[in-house]
């Protein structure tokens, strides 16, 4: 890790604008991301398209980019027949990615942040948006440390600066990460949870109790809210700010909320009314904005704006 203890808590310092989707931008530039791999594939078939992503936000105002490993795990690559080995090397390539397109803006301080889904990411069924799992809190720990393993043990050019974890969606899988990196003392990490509604995680656990949980963790260097609608934000925040010190990092989606029964995105997601939404977290004292699912450059774009209109 590039990130000793001695610095970890300064890794996000002036730190404000983080990236948007990955997902929905790589589908922008026609990559397949339907297989049982997801994203993890164009890791593997299109790298250079990870690579335009990073650098469309980047060049939208971005200060920190996540990688492109939401969902690579040892645990997905088996279930496809894939050894894990390979879901390790894809792991260290996004970090790769990720900071060689970051040293192409030498001028900039860009943080790498390691994405790391939770253990429902990894069943691809959608099990992250409720957490009901049904597995014991000791292969979460075995799940997750897993990851952390590897990352740990990167070479210089693969490690990132810190560990998201993302789309938390209980008190017990954040648990479960806190005993897992517990060890680990050179690494930074930041928790983000998906909530249902202004006080409570998917789960049904309040966020409050849920950033108590990881906020004693020498590793935390924020705690956050991602892929959760934007109007709850606000309240999210304030709850956040209750509960700990840490810095507040917040990236919702869109504001488009997913029609299953006819299998579309409604409402809006409009980017400018987006950046008035960032404004007002910024306001209430979120530190780090950016966007989860059906985000684009443009929201990005907009965030910075209110970041400097803020500054
Ligand atoms: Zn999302």
């Amino acid at each position: 890790m590039t990130t000793q203890a001695s610095d970890r808590s300064s890794v996000l310092r002036d730190i404000h604008v983080l990236d948007g989707g990955m997902a929905s931008e790589l589908e922008q530039l026609g990559a397949q991301i339907d297989g049982p791999l997801w994203s993890a594939q164009v890791l593997e078939d299109t790298p250079e398209k990870i690579v335009a992503v990073h650098r469309a936000y980047i060049e939208a105002g971005a200060e920190c980019i996540l990688t492109a490993s939401y969902q690579v795990t040892r645990m997905g690559y088996a279930e496809v027949g894939l050894a894990s080995e390979r879901a390790d090397a894809a792991l260290l390539r996004s970090v790769e990615l990720a900071r060689a397109t970051a040293a192409d803006y030498p001028q900039r301080r860009i943080v790498v942040a390691a994405s790391l889904g939770p253990y429902g990411a990894a069943l691809h069924n959608g099990a992250e948006y409720h957490g009901n799992y049904g597995c014991s809190f000791d292969e979460l720990v075995y799940f997750h440390r897993q990851r952390i393993e590897v990352l740990a043990g990167a070479s210089n050019a693969q490690a990132p600066d810190l560990l998201a974890f993302e789309t938390l969606p209980s008190i017990e899988e954040a648990r479960a990460i806190v005993e897992a990196i517990a060890p680990f003392d050179n690494l930074a990490a930041w928790f983000t949870f998906t909530c249902r509604d202004g006080e409570t995680v998917a789960h049904g656990e309040r966020i409050a109790d849920c950033a108590a949980a990881v906020a004693q963790l020498p590793q935390t260097v924020a705690i956050g809210v991602n892929c959760t609608a934007p109007a709850l934000i606000p309240a999210l925040i304030t709850e956040l700010r209750k509960a700990s010190n840490k810095p507040v990092v917040v990236y919702p989606n869109s504001g488009e909320g997913w029609d299953g029964a006819n299998r579309c995105w409604t409402g809006s997601g409009d980017a400018s009314g987006f950046g008035a939404r960032a404004a007002q977290w910024i306001a209430a004292g979120a530190q780090i904005v950016g966007g989860c699912c059906r985000t684009r450059p443009a929201h990005i774009r907009e965030v910075a704006a209110a970041v400097s209109r803020s500054a």
